[in-house]
């Protein structure tokens, strides 16, 4: 005998309010299911999400690779009869797997609430705060207009470089309890492994996101193609320099990355410029062509405004050192220094963890075969 499903009310509301209010306007036509690009012939995506949803399925949807193989083109609700916005709803459960799966469970509804905000800002300033109070050599600090600038003065870079590793061995520490409470669920939903194994998987799913080539199928949302693929590597390119600096300092025993090579200067620049202009495409699409882009939970905004401020404020401040305005260069370090603080450390419970559900779902796809219509029509 089938056991009887109970509709999850809270999951509903999480959904509705995450993006996908229209949900209940689905008939379960499939037209969404047919134009959309990316889903597979067999038991397609997003038709079946949407009855789920709607049914506050909420264990069979975090456990669902498909939510995680749609990128939010929006063809399937330009083409909804109904209005009942397929891929907005699919965004908002995947805001939601990000909650459920968090550990510890608090801190991903901290996320997800606005009135957490404070106290979350409120972390990085204390830490960072004490950081510079406690080990800065105030007297080589010169805040006057045309005065040397040297960071390392102000808040030293052995410490800020300590935080940040001992935070990301725990964080991702975390975060892997997460993922892998995730990936047993993906192997309920899709048991039969018939495709390449998790190496093979790996490297197939790997490509995909390097050359955006499922991404880039859409059409509705195609500039999104293009913006996202300027922020991935724009924010891939500035963690790179991050690490470099870090080398030059700690294992080369340079005194400061103010004398780093221009090289890595270069790469630095260049991946901040592409992580704005990337940015600034997303905003001005979001603010400007809304019905088309979709709608966009607390989650997701966070996210944006955060990597934005990091991208700006970390570009700024080699010109702002240059230029000799050195009060508005420390104070910029302060607030550059928090921002990455507040994306790093909490990552695993942010929109920033979908570039990790996303992949483990994409290789599990790719481990089961699971590609889209127009590639298994080919092969
Ligand atoms: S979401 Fe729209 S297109 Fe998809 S099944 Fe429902 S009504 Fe049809
Ligand atoms: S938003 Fe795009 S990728 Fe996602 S289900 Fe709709 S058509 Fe498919």
């Amino acid at each position: 005998m089938n056991k009887l499903q109970e509709p999850d009310l809270d999951f509903i509301r999480h959904v509705k309010k995450a993006g996908g209010a229209d949900l209940k306007k689905c008939y379960q036509c499939a037209t969404c299911s047919v134009v959309c690009e990316l889903s597979p012939e067999h038991k397609p995506f997003p038709r079946k999400e949407m009855i789920w949803a709607s049914w506050g399925q909420k264990d069979r949807l975090i456990k669902d690779p498909d939510v995680w193989l749609c990128h939010q083109c929006n063809d399937c609700t330009a083409h909804c009869p109904r209005g009942a916005r397929p891929g907005d709803v699919l965004a908002a459960v995947r805001s939601y797997v990000f909650n459920e799966n968090s550990f510890p469970r608090f801190m991903g509804r901290a996320l997800a609430t606005p009135r957490a905000l404070p106290i979350l800002f409120l972390v990085p300033i204390l830490v960072i705060g004490a950081i510079m109070l406690g080990f800065a050599d105030f007297e080589a600090v010169d805040m006057s207009m045309g005065a040397a600038v040297d960071y390392n003065n102000f808040i030293r870079h052995g410490w800020i470089e300590g935080l940040f590793i001992a935070g990301n061995v725990l964080i991702f520490s975390f975060a892997a309890i997460g993922l892998k409470r995730f990936w047993k669920g993906l192997k309920e939903t899709f048991p039969d492994h018939q495709g390449p194994g998790f190496i093979s998987s790996a490297i197939l799913a790997t490509k995909e996101i390097i050359t955006h080539e499922n991404f880039n199928k859409c059409v509705t949302n195609k500039p999104r193609a293009y913006a996202h693929f300027l922020v991935l590597f724009g924010f891939l390119g500035s963690m790179a320099t991050a690490g470099l600096a870090l080398l030059w300092t700690v294992a080369l025993g340079h005194h400061s990355p103010i004398d780093l090579p221009n090289l890595i200067k270069v790469l630095g620049t260049v991946s901040g410029l592409m992580l704005l202009v990337g940015l600034g495409i997303i905003f001005v699409r979001r603010f400007g062509d809304r019905d088309r882009i979709g709608a966009n939970g607390y989650s997701d905004w966070l996210f944006l405004y955060i990597l934005a401020v990091v991208g700006f404020t970390g570009l700024i401040l080699q010109f702002l050192r240059m230029g000799g305005l050195a009060a508005a260069a420390y104070i910029t370090y302060f607030i550059h220094l928090v921002f990455v603080f507040f994306l790093l450390w909490y990552a695993p419970y942010s929109k920033f963890a979908h570039m990790f559900y996303r992949t483990l779902a994409m290789i599990y796809a790719r481990g089961i075969n699971r590609k889209p219509k127009s590639i298994q029509q080919a092969a």
